[in-house]
């Protein structure tokens, strides 16, 4: 059976997220921006958070930490590589380990970029990708620790997942991506579309993730590098792939 995922809306426009396994009753929380809403959320349902995942050290994904496996006892995993700068961490994982919510299985997936120890969570059976600030719905994470080319690699492989996954990001920054997704790519319909979409859904006060992975593939700028039409707008026709995102993403800085 696969993980019932729900989205807490944390501080301004955060998201965090809970993973229950109903066969086992274990609940998953992925990132803790603060410990308030993700307490009632736990509360309103009865269930007692297990295990905390943890993307990346900035505080607006760890802030609750300690208040929920205070509460909770549950346990924190986070990235080897960033150890040193996240809460203590009672399992340490790296590319290529696994992590489990009751009976179901994760893989970790590395991906650097917005920061270089940022790790991503991948529920093959529940087709869930946790991604926070490096794959967002229609954008990336700013590169305020990697290289372009780093973060090209990270969003690559995560894209190469299968088309039906959805994708969990952090922010809810759709509306403000779909803005200069249209300004860079002005004839995509499916973008086009999209947008209306999301505007809709803003207007009613619905969060926009998750995503479907084939939605951002057609529609998400970061992930068109590769593409005729972005490169023909940027009028790149013979960079690199990684080259061509590193200009969109700081065409998105200067937006
Ligand atoms: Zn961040
Ligand atoms: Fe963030």
């Amino acid at each position: 059976m696969p993980l019932e995922v729900f989205t807490i809306p944390c501080l301004r426009d955060n998201y965090a997220y809970l993973l229950h396994d109903a066969a086992t009753g274990a609940v998953g929380v992925v990132d803790v921006p603060e410990a308030q809403p993700i307490l009632e959320a736990l509360a309103a349902r009865g269930w007692t958070a297990s295990t905390i995942l943890i993307t990346h050290h900035h505080d607006d994904h760890i802030a609750g930490v300690e208040e929920i496996r205070r509460q909770h006892g549950a346990r924190v995993v986070g990235a080897l590589a960033d150890q040193h700068r996240l809460p203590a961490l009672d399992e340490e994982v790296r590319e290529g380990d696994t992590v489990t919510v009751g009976s179901e299985t994760g893989q970790v997936i590395e991906v650097p970029g917005h920061t270089v120890g940022h790790i991503a969570f991948h529920f093959p059976d529940s087709r869930a990708l946790f991604t926070a600030d490096s794959l967002m719905a229609l954008g990336c994470g700013r590169l305020f620790e990697g290289t372009g080319p780093q973060m090209w690699d990270s969003l690559s492989r995560l894209s190469a997942l299968p088309p039906e996954t959805l994708v969990y990001s952090g922010h809810e920054y759709t509306a403000s991506n779909a803005r200069f997704a249209r300004a860079i790519d002005p004839e995509n319909a499916a973008l086009i579309y999209r947008c209306e979409q999301v505007e809709a859904a803003r207007a009613e006060g619905r969060p926009t993730v998750p995503s479907l992975l084939s939605e951002e593939i057609s529609t998400n700028p970061f992930l068109r590098a590769g593409t005729p039409e972005i490169r023909r707008v940027l009028d790149m026709p013979d960079a690199t792939d990684a080259e061509v995102f590193t200009e969109i993403r700081r065409r998105k800085d200067a937006f």
